[in-house]
């Protein structure tokens, strides 16, 4: 049984009770991270406490938590539960205010809400699926306008994720005015020429933390790099295409909407890129 983390108490998984006025339940009202373990060790933590303290930031959620503070939970939690490849999830919601209420309640009086877990997950980086890589599928981006917080209202890309798996691919890239946004959970890439072409950042998408890693790492192999948004159909002509996040690292994609792209294997730039990038995480990793 896993051990979890809760409000400052480390606790067997089944001990873990949150109140159901919790505004995380009652409203997606919080924030959440994951940051991937290779090796037993965290890849990017700055990043991902970085974001987090953003996310909070926007939401006018005082940081329960501090840096050092964060880094000591995480790394007492991949201890405890033996990780060595997996990952850790973060939640941070505005609290239990013990009724329920539109109006924020008085910070004085509710904290939030900080919930840890572990996912262990062997063969994270090895994985076959990047070997094949993952076919997606386009859908309508109907989410809310600040997608560059990190909020935990997932029903969309969850419901995204579903329509992909009945359309018989894994993932869906999300399209509004003609455009891809990002993937359900990841940021989307594409590959013409050699030219690695991503949507540039705004409220629109999500500041992935391994799309950051990985634009500089491009950058510093002398790929060239074109930070503009793209339509599907501009996708579906690419040499190849791929997705980035914490927990997929970099993704091959080979299909689009039933079109193969390529010779419908992974490309050359999106291995080479997920190569790199794997070397500088572990380089690096704490
Ligand atoms: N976009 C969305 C919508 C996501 O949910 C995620 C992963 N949480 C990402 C992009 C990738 O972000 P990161 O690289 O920080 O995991």
């Amino acid at each position: 049984m896993r051990t979890v983390y809760l409000n400052g108490d480390y606790l067997p998984e089944t001990e873990a009770r949150i109140s159901i006025f919790d505004r995380g339940f009652l409203m997606a009202d919080g924030v959440y991270e994951v940051t991937s373990v290779l090796g037993g060790k965290l890849i990017d933590f700055d990043g991902h406490a970085a974001r987090l303290q953003r996310s909070l930031r926007e939401l006018d959620i005082a940081s329960p938590v501090s840096h050092a503070d964060l880094l000591a939970i995480h790394r007492e939690l991949v201890r405890l539960n033996g990780i060595d490849e997996g990952l850790v999830y973060l939640q941070i919601t505005r609290g239990d205010p013990g009724d329920r209420d539109f109006v924020f309640p008085d910070p004085e009086t509710t904290a939030p809400t900080v919930v840890l877990f572990t996912q262990a997950k062997p063969g994270l980086a090895d994985s076959p699926v990047a070997r094949t890589g993952i076919r997606v599928i386009s859908i309508d981006d109907i989410r809310w306008g600040r997608r560059d917080i990190k909020t935990v209202q997932l029903l969309y890309p969850s419901m995204g994720k579903m329509m992909a798996k009945k359309a018989g691919a894994d993932d869906a890239w999300m399209i509004e005015d003609g455009m891809v946004t990002e993937g359900t959970s990841n940021n989307a890439y594409i590959v013409k020429d050699n030219r690695i072409v991503t949507r540039a950042l705004s409220a629109d998408i999500l500041h992935g933390i391994t799309r950051a890693a990985v634009l500089r790492l491009a950058g510093e192999a002398q790929m060239e790099v074109e930070e503009r948004s793209f339509g599907i159909d501009e996708a579906r002509a690419a040499d190849e295409a791929f997705i980035t996040s914490a927990s997929s690292f970099v993704m091959p994609v080979v299909e689009i909407d039933g079109v193969s792209l390529g010779d419908g294997t992974p490309g050359r730039v999106s291995r080479r890129l997920r190569e790199i990038y794997l070397e500088e995480c572990r380089r690096t990793a704490v």
